[in-house]
């Protein structure tokens, strides 16, 4: 128990609320959640979790199994129109080389495991669902809800994702975010229905969990791109189809809107029939517009620190996003765990800055202009970020990439920042 118990209000919860919450319940604090949805179970989507991520999950007794965990082995890059092998990797030996493993989740299933993880603790954290916050006053540490009731807490945490309206808060100014002229057409098939098409099974039949992406790139006009791979267990095919946004997908908000069936039938009409058989019959297609925001200055201003997809929005290039939340989350723990005082707090959300912002904004900006020049990449990493990089021709997955995000131990790189 820390010497002075606080009494921390968590703003959302998605993967970065319900995370920050188990690590500052168990850091000893009292944790009120607000959380404007009613948890609805969201459909058609997928994540990859790096051994930089599952190893803070393997520490909090995470139950991998409930959560149908699918072990991260091969990536396949097929051409779309021939079905040539253009490349092919293993990656058998992660847990060996990084401590921890790489996992496949259907998003639900991770949200799902990080709630029980958080009702098993005692006392149990109060989760508010259904509860808009309105506004924050970073100073004295209030959140107005939006049926006009004002809560005074000693530490807020904002994770209220992409979308964040607090950011502004923090920062002293709104930041809307940037959107990527590319789209995302996103759903699940049942893996039994692909087995059963000889088609669409002869890419999934007895092989290992991974990627299978089909790219098709034509001279003069932006490519088009299936990435494919197993969630649940194997029960779930995620597919998610990136093509340039179209007219009428421009004004999208969120992640969940009903995509036009007839603009994803025409872009998957340009692929070989064997690949369009794996989006055959899909019901729930939804549609998602990529978007990303350019590395924050701070992320903490007086009583108040952004976390997830608030501080850090980035595209989903190396899969870091919902790692990077789990490495917030333990570096408020570590932060958070001896406090002998609630006028300590200011000091040590700056103290977050400085562990946090060099590493996610290397991060943002790798997966953000990962397609644009590599020096002019590097060199904008290197003024966020003094340590070794990956070099320019290392590629999404390479062993540099896996080095630089896998290695990394928050709980050790939080320990050594209160030590010195
Ligand atoms: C297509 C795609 C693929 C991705 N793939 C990967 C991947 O493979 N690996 C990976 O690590 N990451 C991936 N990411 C990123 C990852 O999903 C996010 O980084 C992560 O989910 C962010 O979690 P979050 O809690 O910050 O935000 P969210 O999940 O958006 O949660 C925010 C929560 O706040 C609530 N909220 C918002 N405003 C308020 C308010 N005013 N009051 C109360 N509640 C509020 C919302 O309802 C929501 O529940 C991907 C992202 C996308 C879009």
């Amino acid at each position: 128990m820390p010497t002075r118990q606080l009494d921390v209000g968590i703003i959302g919860a998605g993967i970065a609320g319900l995370s920050a919450a188990i690590a500052l319940s168990k850091a000893g604090h009292v944790v009120s959640l607000y959380e404007k949805s009613r948890f609805r179970n969201e459909t058609g989507a997928a994540i990859i979790i790096g051994p930089n991520g599952t190893r803070i999950l393997t520490r909090w007794g995470f139950d991998f199994d409930k959560a149908g965990a699918l072990d991260y082995i091969s990536m396949r890059r097929i051409r779309g129109d021939s079905l040539e092998l253009d490349s092919e990797e293993t990656f058998s030996d992660i847990k060996e080389q990084y401590g921890d493993r790489w996992l496949l989740f259907h998003r639900a299933d991770l949200h799902a495991g990080l709630k029980a993880l958080l009702e098993a603790r005692e006392p149990r954290p109060e989760i508010n669902l259904g509860v808009e916050v309105t506004d924050v006053d970073v100073d004295e540490g209030i959140i107005k809800l939006g049926n006009g009731e004002e809560i005074k807490k000693d530490l807020v945490i904002i994770a209220d994702g992409a979308h964040s309206e607090l950011i502004a808060k923090v920062i002293g100014r709104p930041y809307p975010v940037t959107k990527s002229p590319m789209s995302m057409y996103r759903f699940l098939q049942p893996m039994d229905r692909i087995l059963a098409n000889p088609e669409a099974g002869q890419f999934y039949k007895d092989r290992p969990a991974g990627f299978t992406t089909f790219y098709k790139t034509e001279v003069g006009r932006p490519g088009l791109l299936i990435n494919t791979y197993p969630c649940r267990g194997g029960k779930l095919l995620y597919v998610a189809l990136v093509h340039p946004t179209k007219p009428a997908e421009k004004g999208l908000v969120g992640w969940d809107s009903p995509a036009d069936v007839d603009n994803f039938r025409a872009d998957a009409k340009d692929f070989h029939p064997a690949v369009q058989a794996v989006c055959e019959g899909a019901t729930d297609i939804k549609v998602y517009t990529q978007m990303w925001r350019d590395p924050l200055e701070k992320v903490s201003a007086g009583k108040a620190v952004l976390i997830g997809d608030a501080a850090h929005l980035m595209l989903p290039t190396h899969g870091q996003g919902a790692a990077m939340a789990l490495e917030d989350a333990v570096g408020l723990n570590v932060l958070f765990t001896d406090v002998s005082s609630a006028d300590e707090v200011s000091s040590k959300l700056q103290q977050f800055d400085e562990l946090r912002l060099p590493r996610v904004s290397a991060i943002q900006t790798m997966s953000n202009k990962m397609m644009g020049p590599p020096d002019k990449m590097i060199s904008e990493i290197k003024r966020y970020y003094g340590g070794e990089i990956p070099g320019a021709k290392d590629k999404t997955f390479s062993k540099g990439y896996n080095d630089f995000f896998f290695l990394y131990d928050i709980e050790k790189e939080a320990r050594k920042a209160v030590t010195t």
